[in-house]
């Protein structure tokens, strides 16, 4: 709500602005309209960094290997394993942050592993999967504090739980700019018990539930709890993904099958030290 009421004022800010640019070419208001030109300069300016530039990615450079290390939360909370304290998941952001890193969006890392290019040595992808409600109450605003970026692998199909995240939830923190969203299936069924057809729909569905909900092209799947089969890839290809995450432990590559990206799992109660030994790459 905070941030909503921000983008309302900067938009009003925008308004008037543009408005008072509209005022000033009146010449019956001669003082107003050096303070209005002033207004309406500020404002152009914030319109045209708000815009997305024509080459985002120009002044990337080329690397032979890509590597990339993706790391792997689930639940921002306690209780076992798959889940990481707030305490430690906001240790670790600020150790990227500290640290050099960038984090990379979901578009970043696809054209980083593509075209075997990268803005900087130090990058990593943050990746949270399962969608649960903890991702915005707990690691959104860390998130945003650091002003790091994660990728949350979203199941299409569980935004009616109540320990889940909504398509308003997903929106609200989408527009943040923090967290972005690709796919991680409508039900989070193991895709190697089933046949081609079904495997196919669990893809293809919540690719175009996202894709139609959040206004995007959805280029990566993650398999729920890592499992694929032979015939997965076709089905990927076929439904339109270009990356493919698995759950298998290593620092991904871009010399890596594109369909199954390996992962560094980030596990309760380790230390920073042991979590850096997740990041370390080669890259030139
Ligand atoms: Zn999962």
């Amino acid at each position: 709500m905070h941030r909503r009421g921000i983008n309302y004022l900067l938009s009003l800010i925008t308004t008037l602005g543009l408005l008072a640019g509209c005022q000033a070419a009146s010449p019956a208001t001669k003082q107003a309209s050096s303070q209005s030109s002033k207004a309406s300069s500020k404002s152009t300016h914030s319109t045209i960094k708000h815009q997305s530039p024509a080459h985002p990615y120009q002044h990337w450079h080329a690397v032979k290997v890509v590597h990339l290390p993706i790391l792997m939360y689930h639940s921002i909370s306690s209780g076992n394993q798959l889940r990481v304290p707030a305490k430690e998941f906001r240790a670790e952001m600020t150790y990227l942050k500290t640290h050099g890193y960038r984090t990379l969006t979901a578009n970043e890392a696809v054209y980083a592993l593509k075209h075997r290019r990268l803005p900087q040595k130090k990058v990593v992808w943050v990746t949270l999967d399962d969608s649960y409600k903890d991702n915005m109450t707990a690691a959104w605003p860390i998130l945003k504090q650091t002003h790091q970026h994660a990728t949350i692998n979203f199941i299409t199909g569980f935004t009616h739980k109540k320990n889940h995240l909504t398509l308003a939830d997903a929106k609200q923190m989408q527009a943040s700019g923090n967290i972005d969203f690709q796919s991680h299936t409508v039900r989070h069924l193991d895709l190697n018990n089933l046949t081609y057809q079904v495997q196919l729909t669990e893809l293809s569905s919540s690719k175009k539930w996202l894709d139609h909900n959040l206004q995007q092209n959805t280029q990566v799947i993650c398999y729920p709890a890592g499992r694929a089969n032979n015939q997965t890839i076709k089905a990927d290809k076929q439904a339109g993904y270009q990356y493919a995450l698995s759950t298998a432990p290593g620092i991904a590559t871009s010399a890596q099958n594109a369909y199954n990206l390996t992962r560094q799992r980030v596990v309760p109660g380790m230390s920073l030290t042991a979590f850096q030994t997740l990041l370390t790459t080669t890259n030139e």
